[in-house]
């Protein structure tokens, strides 16, 4: 995969780009952090107690609505007809205490001249919560949450159509927005819709990534040393 570190040295990032959009879980804070796992337990938790299911139904059912509808929640909407307020309630009621104030993210979103975004699968409480735990809530101007998405997920392409609307982005100036994510196949979308994207790498996304290479533009290790790298332009 073509390395993000080459041949950026000439390259105005805060020129070529006037949104920068973010995807929430696993991008904005790190991976490591191990904070999604719990959201992802939380949820074979609901889907134990409300299904009446052993651990190992209960996951399989979460994984199979996952990889059928690319978000769990939407499966067991469609398929199971549940009502999506109090599972999104239940699965993001996690412990927020190891995510801290973090300078250096808030440095350098803040050295970012366009406007920054989240587009993200959770809920927008749940992105406030990170948010304003890492001290950056206030610096994104919208933050489109499954709602806004009337519970439609990346990778579905009719998630994109909703999120253009609501950010203002249409065919002229969508080839002016950035997008960032973990997860690899939610960038094939993007990068069709004309945004350039970011994988942000990781073990558990790199066969669907390097499969998918040709809707990445950039990649690096996690989103600190790519924004460093991208805004350190000198002319
Ligand atoms: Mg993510």
């Amino acid at each position: 995969m073509k390395s993000f570190l080459n041949n950026i040295d000439n390259r105005d990032f805060n020129e070529e780009y006037d949104h920068w959009i973010f995807d929430l879980d696993n991008t904005i804070y790190d991976f490591n952090l191990g904070l999604f796992r719990r959201v992802s337990s939380r949820m074979t938790e609901f889907i134990k107690e409300f299904f009446d299911l052993n651990e190992i139904d209960a996951l399989t059912l979460q994984r199979d609505m996952y990889k059928k509808y690319g978000l769990t929640l939407r499966g067991l909407m469609i398929e199971k007809k549940i009502n999506p307020e109090p599972f999104l309630e239940f699965v993001h009621d996690v412990d927020f205490s190891e995510l801290n104030e973090d300078v250096t993210l808030k440095t350098l979103l803040r050295k970012i001249k366009g406007k920054k975004s989240i587009y993200t699968n959770a809920t927008f409480k749940h992105a406030k919560n990170i948010l304003k735990s890492m001290g950056i809530f206030q610096e994104f101007e919208i933050i489109f949450d499954i709602k806004d998405a009337n519970y439609i997920a990346k990778p579905d392409p009719n998630s994109y159509h909703i999120m253009k609307k609501k950010l203002n982005l249409d065919d002229k100036n969508i080839s002016k927005s950035i997008f960032f994510e973990d997860t690899a196949k939610n960038l094939k979308p993007a990068r069709e819709l004309g945004m350039s994207t970011v994988w942000i790498e990781n073990d558990f996304n790199r066969k669907e990534a390097d499969y998918l290479r040709e809707y990445i533009n950039f990649t690096g290790s996690d989103i600190k040393s790519i924004l460093n790298n991208m805004l350190n332009f000198k002319r």
